[in-house]
This record gives structure tokens, sequence and C-alpha cells, in this order.
């Protein structure tokens, strides 16, 4: 028996994603035992927080069969709701009654969060609790040290997960396992034959009424400091011993660590906001016209750095992180461009074009693309595309949150040295954005970004 206590049970992040992830989860039979239990400032009944229950189980109740229908009735009957400011006493008391080790998810914004943290003393919680950090974890790497500070004076750091859901495990894995366990991609992955790596995460979605959280991040905080990086991280590590906690994270932290922006270069941060336009049938309004946007903060809705990963294997390769908001298309990829063949034959005729590997996240593909002798001209080059859909996994991203939390694993979520390895990188970017030494430029809602940014015309 474990139980799960989620503060902040009436918000966005429970409603939308913790609770449909979970419900999968239980479906599934991963959280036999599990006891749920919701906390806020919301004065609802236990008949209440089981409403909202129903309606986001229902998806995972419509696909179980009878043991999958039977636990998630279980969970849903047994669950009970706590009114709390969780700013205050109640919380360490209450956690003292719930049953089995206990996992403390604090779906809060990031602000109460920290004074959550700050109003549990010291030993004021059993030792074996796990508590579960959303992002951001800190605004800067000052206030993620002065977090982990806070943190690591209630449980030992094992027993904290500072969730990057981005980290589903089928995409982690789908990058480890194609690196690691094929003979022929690890000889050629390193500076002498990789010309450029790049992780790009284009949404076609706009602001979608989220101005209050987004427009005091914006993309870099949003997208780059806690998700793609660690995708970059996993595309160039060194290959561990084993997959266990310690030594992958010990290894993610290495590559980053390493990692810096060079701001000499002007072109190694680039931002923009986009203007009114059209996706699809929507119409975007101006990003400065969305409700609830100060314009004077000048967010970008879209970034791009260049990270430089200063180690024997990546030196002189650029590392290219990319993502926006109100893009044409969707675009979810990480692209490895290969140099040029030290020698093409002469006589070829025809394109000659960079290999390249594309690894697609959701959906999970991958194609490599290459040159070889088409049809026709015998000593003509054409592309041809390898390609491959990987299988998905059945949970969703917070499914995989959770399933990791509940076993007690912290494999995929983010250590505490590592969290502010990553304020580390960005931040010096954020400061010379901060001073106006790059220029907020502009792009059309529903285009391809900025036309003088490479990385817009990235799929040609
Ligand atoms: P919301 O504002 O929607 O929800 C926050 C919840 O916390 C509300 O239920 C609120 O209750 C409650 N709350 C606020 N203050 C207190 C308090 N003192 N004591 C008890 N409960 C309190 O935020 P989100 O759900 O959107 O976000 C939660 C976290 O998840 C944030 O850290 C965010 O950055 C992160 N996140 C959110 C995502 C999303 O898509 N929503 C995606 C990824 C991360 P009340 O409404 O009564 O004030």
């Amino acid at each position: 028996m474990q139980t799960l206590l989620i503060l902040g049970a009436s918000g966005d992040l429970t409603g939308r994603l913790l609770l449909p992830g979970l419900a999968r989860l239980i479906r599934l039979g991963r959280a036999d035992g599990l006891h749920l239990v919701g906390a806020g400032s919301d004065d609802w009944t236990d008949e209440q927080w089981r409403e909202r229950l129903d309606g986001a189980f229902a998806p995972a109740l419509a696909k179980a069969d009878d043991a999958g229908r039977a636990a998630l009735q279980q969970v849903r009957d047994d669950s009970s709701y706590h009114l709390l400011d969780v700013t205050r006493d109640g919380l360490a008391e209450l956690v003292r009654t719930l049953k089995g080790p206990v996992a403390i998810y604090f779906a809060l914004p990031p602000a109460v969060s920290q004074m959550a943290c700050s109003a549990l003393g010291p030993g004021s919680l059993p030792r074996s609790t796990r508590l579960v950090m959303e992002k951001p974890f800190g605004t800067d790497q000052a206030s993620a040290h002065s977090l982990n500070d806070k943190l690591s004076k209630l449980v030992p750091e094992q027993n904290i997960h500072r969730v990057d859901h981005f980290l589903g495990k089928a995409t982690v894995f789908n990058i480890l396992g194609l690196r690691f366990a094929n003979r022929i991609l690890e000889p050629v992955w390193n500076n002498l034959h990789i010309e450029k790596v790049e992780v790009i995460f284009d949404e076609d979605l706009a602001l979608e009424n989220r101005a209050r959280y987004y427009d005091g991040a914006g993309a870099l905080r949003d997208m780059i400091q806690s998700h793609l990086l660690h995708v970059m991280a996993l595309l160039a590590l060194n290959a561990p011993s084993t997959l266990h906690e310690r030594d992958l994270r010990d290894h993610i932290g290495s590559v980053l660590r390493a990692s810096t922006v060079n701001l000499d270069d002007p072109t190694s941060s680039r931002r923009a906001r986009y203007t009114a336009g059209t996706i699809g049938d929507r119409g975007i309004p101006d990003y400065v016209a969305e409700p609830g946007v100060d314009a004077s903060k000048g967010t970008e809705t879209l970034t791009e750095i260049t990270v430089s990963i200063n180690n024997q294997r990546w030196s002189g390769v650029p590392f290219v992180l990319r993502s926006g908001k109100a893009l044409g298309a969707k675009r979810k990829e990480a692209v490895i461009t290969f140099r040029p063949v030290s020698h093409l034959p002469v006589g070829f005729t025809g394109q000659d074009a960079p290999t390249r590997l594309r690894i697609g996240f959701g959906p999970d593909t991958l194609q490599l693309e290459l040159d070889v002798n088409g049809p026709g001209d015998i000593f003509s080059l054409d592309r041809a595309t390898l390609s491959a859909n990987l299988n998905e996994t059945d949970l969703l991203p917070y499914g995989e949150v959770l399933d990791g939390v509940l076993a007690g694993d912290p494999t995929l979520s983010v250590r505490g040295d590592t969290a502010e390895d990553c304020w580390r990188i960005v931040e010096p970017v954020l400061k010379a954005w901060s001073e106006d030494l790059v220029p907020l430029e502009e792009y059309q809602a529903g285009s391809v970004g900025p036309d003088a940014w490479p990385s817009s015309h990235g799929r040609a």
C-alpha cells in the first residue's frame, strides 16, 4: 500500500495531465494498492473530488478490461480530499496520517511549492516520503540551488523527483537503444563524423490561454532549459555501464557540466515573437494582443540556441536547440547531420547531400537519409530514406512520470545538480536578452519562423 497525495488537486495540471496519466497506469495494473488523496485550497467534499476523478478516469475506463475497471473503481471509491493551505502547518500533519510510503506531488504554482517546502521543517516528514517537483524548478541557478538546499533537508536526493515529462521512457530509451545496442552508430557518433546536431520542438499551438504562466516564462525557460537540454544530453552522453539511476544520471550530468553557449558568436542565441496569422483554419491573434500578455516583457515565443559541448567527443560540433509556438507545422525531432565523405569518386552526378538521421518524438519514428545509385543513370546519386515507425507506449507522458514516482525510481527525473546546471547554461543568454544584446525578431503565426534562421528551413 502506498499513497499519492496531489497538492493543487483542483488545478489544470492535475485535471488535464496527472489524473488521465494515472488512470492509464491503474488500468494497466501498475498502481496496485494505491491510495489517492487530493488536497488544495478549494472547499470540496470527498464526493466532489471523486466526481473530478470520474471525468479524468473516463477515457481509461472506456478501454479497460474487467480487472482494469475494478482497479479504477477501487482507487476512485477509496480516494479522499482535504482542504489545506499548503503554505501553513497542516501538510506534515496530513502526511503522517496517510498509509504506507507517501509521494507528494506539488501540482502548485511554483512560488506556492517553494513556500510549502519552506513551511516544512527538517524532520517534519518521514524520510521515506517522495517529493515530486514540477517545472520550472527555480527561476535561475541561485533559486534552484536554494530550493535544492531546502529539499535536501526534508528527504534524501533519491526521493526527490524533479519532473521532466518530456523524458517519457519510450523516447529516452529509443535514443539509448538506438545508440548503444547497435554496432554501427557508436564508432561514428563523434566530431570526426558528425557535423551538426539539432533538437527541434516546433508546435502549431499558440498561447492557448496560458498567458499567466507562459508570458512570465517564454520558450527558452519553458522548453529548452527544462526539456531539450536533457534530450541533447542523451544524444551526447558516453555509454553508461548500466542504465541504473546513478550511472545514467552521472553521464547526463557530465554532458551538461561540459555545456556552454558561446555568446561571442552573435548567432548563438536567437529569439522571436509571433504576429497575427493563420494555422490551418484557425486565425491566430498577435501574441501581444492575447489576453493576459504584457508586451513590455518582450517574451519570446520562438528561440534557438547553439550549445557547445566542451569535451573530446563533441568539441566543434554545434548542438542547435530550437522550440517555439504558433508555427505552421509541428516538428518534433532530433536531426543528426553527418559530415561529407572524405572523397567522392569523380564521375558521380546528381545531388551529394549529407547523410542524416532523424529521430522523431511523438510520433516516434526513425529516418535515415542516404545517397544511393537510384534508377536511371547508374552514376547519378539519388536520395533514399529508410524509415521505421517505433512502437509507442500505451502510457501518457505523465503516466510514465507517475510510474517512476510510484516505483520509487528517480532514473528519469532530473537530479538536483543537473537542474542547477541547466540554469547555468541558459542564464547568460537570458542576461544578454535582458540587456537587448539580441534583437527580438518577429514571425507570422503559421509560418516556418523567421526566414533568416537556418533552422526554419531544416526540413528541406
Ligand atoms: P493551476 O494554477 O491551474 O493550479 C494550481 C493549484 O494549486 C490550484 O488548484 C490552486 O487552488 C492550488 N493552490 C494555490 N495555492 C495554494 C495553497 N496555498 N494551498 C493549497 N493549494 C493551493 O496551475 P497548473 O496546474 O497549471 O500548474 C501547476 C504546476 O505544474 C506549476 O508548477 C506548473 O508550472 C506545472 N506545469 C503545468 C503544466 C500545465 O499544462 N498546466 C504543464 C507542465 C508543468 P486554487 O485554484 O483554489 O487557488
